[in-house]
């Protein structure tokens, strides 16, 4: 029997983030829940699964360069391998507000999680990720980024978010030799603190549980809505 694929996702006390890890251990994952509040991973982890057999927190604050090497020595240990690091966790949903106005600093802090947070945690997991047999990416970013779309609204996010969609090419380019495939996801509006309203938070999910179980022919440095692509 294959091994049991291992799933850390990122931001995943609330929203989408907890709904993939609840939708991946379903399909028999064993979920690593990255959470920067350890009480709230344990009780979000808790929820999924109370036997804590497919579900475990994990302590991870995505912008906080210590936090995730800490996070990566304890995966080295525990598992010793990632199969899929879904790149969930985001801030600042900046509305309204206007780039050539912006508070530089609120953009930095943007970029600091929605952007760096992802590359840090990746970097930190590759070599755990070019031990598995399936490996993927996904990083879960925003129609927000689409340049194609980009009309203003919210400056530090959107930028943030085409940032992440630039690093999703090449990061998909860079490990195309080792086979990790990875994708870019938008959710589509969702129901959830950030969204404060849309669809229904297991349906923006779904398309990112569909890029993080891709099979090992499907698509990489793609950026996909409902597993279908949307434009850049
Ligand atoms: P929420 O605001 O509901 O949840 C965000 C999660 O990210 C929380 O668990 C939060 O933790 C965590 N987080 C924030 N900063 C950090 C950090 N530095 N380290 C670790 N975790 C952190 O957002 P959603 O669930 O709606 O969003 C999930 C993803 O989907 C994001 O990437 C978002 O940009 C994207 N998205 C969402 C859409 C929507 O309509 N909802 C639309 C398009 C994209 P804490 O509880 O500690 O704050």
């Amino acid at each position: 029997t294959p091994p049991t694929p291992v799933a850390l996702v990122t931001g995943a006390n609330r929203g989408i983030g907890r709904e993939v890890a609840r939708q991946l251990a379903g399909l028999g994952h064993h979920v690593l829940l990255g959470s920067r509040d350890p009480r709230k991973g344990e009780q979000a982890a808790a929820a999924i699964d109370p036997g804590g057999e497919r579900v475990r927190a994990v302590r991870l604050d995505v912008s906080d360069a210590a936090s995730v090497t800490a996070m990566a020595e304890r995966i080295a240990r525990e598992t010793g391998r990632v199969d899929v690091v879904v790149n969930n966790a985001a801030i600042l949903y900046d509305s309204w507000a206007r780039a050539r106005a912006a508070d530089l600093a609120e953009v930095q802090q943007a970029l600091d999680t929605n952007l760096f947070g992802a590359w840090r945690v990746t970097q930190a997991l590759l070599p755990l990720l070019e031990r598995s047999p399936h490996p993927r990416v996904v990083n879960v970013s925003s129609e927000a980024g689409s340049l194609a779309s980009m009309s203003g609204g919210t400056p530090a996010y959107s930028v943030s978010k085409a940032a992440l969609n630039a690093l999703t090419r090449l990061l998909a380019g860079e490990l195309r030799a080792q086979r990790v495939l990875v994708n870019a996801v938008c959710p589509g509006w969702t129901d959830t603190d950030m969204g404060g309203g849309g669809r229904p938070v297991a349906e923006g999910a779904a398309g990112v549980v569909w890029a993080a179980t891709l099979p090992d022919d499907g698509p990489t440095g793609g950026f996909f809505r409902d597993g279908k692509p949307v434009p850049w």
